[in-house]
């Protein structure tokens, strides 16, 4: 049965798609069945209604936030998932988090990042690399470097929409790649993490 809702701790996560523009070495798509204690391999995509049914089934009112995160990149659906979240407001005033490559305005070929605004609470972006070249070694991006570019592109344009924006790196990196990327936050001016990798 295909898993749409899947709680995990006190958010509330949604999986609308596999497709994704990068095929990154580390994701739990590639490495397992079984990521995040939930296999999230669709055999067909969720429409918004059904979405928006499952959400409101698992209870989303008891949740402190909606995140955008499955087995896939999100804005691979980009208006499917805003019109998911527009509904969810609307039913509930629950906080939304977007977790993505950054891809978006590739994938829609044009900036769509206007689109969030009062939707999307939270977009943390994975930066997963300090270079494009790096980057790309890693995520193996459908788009080569351009992807990376991109990728910050997005991050700069989405402060103007999102109330906090984050771009993320993976635990694994060493020290002196970690502290790049974290200027690389500084420099465009949003927040920086680094997440545990999920195995
Ligand atoms: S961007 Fe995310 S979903 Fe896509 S391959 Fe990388 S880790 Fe997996």
């Amino acid at each position: 049965m295909n898993i749409i809702a899947y709680p995990i701790g006190d958010s509330l996560y949604l999986n609308l798609t596999n497709r994704c523009t990068n095929a990154c070495t580390f994701c739990v798509r590639t490495t397992t069945d079984s990521g995040m204690g939930y296999d999230l391999w669709i055999d067909h995509e969720p429409t918004v209604a059904e979405m928006v049914a499952d959400i409101k089934a698992k209870g989303i009112e008891n949740y402190k936030e909606l995140v955008l995160c499955g087995y896939g990149e999100p804005t691979e659906r980009y208006d499917d998932m805003l019109e998911v979240v527009r509904r969810i407001k609307e039913y509930c005033p629950v906080s939304v988090r977007l977790n993505t490559n950054g891809h978006a305005n590739l994938i829609a070929g044009s900036d769509v990042t206007y689109k969030m605004e009062g939707l999307i609470d939270i977009v943390s972006i994975s930066l997963n690399a300090p270079d494009a070249r790096r980057y790309n070694e890693i995520c193996q991006c459908q788009y080569g470097e351009e992807g990376f570019y991109a990728m910050l592109d997005f991050a700069a344009k989405a402060k103007a929409y999102v109330p906090e924006v984050v771009l993320s790196v993976v635990d694994v990196m060493d020290k002196a790649d970690i502290d790049a990327c974290r200027k690389i936050a500084e420099e465009i001016g949003v927040k920086f993490r680094v997440r545990e990798l999920i195995k």
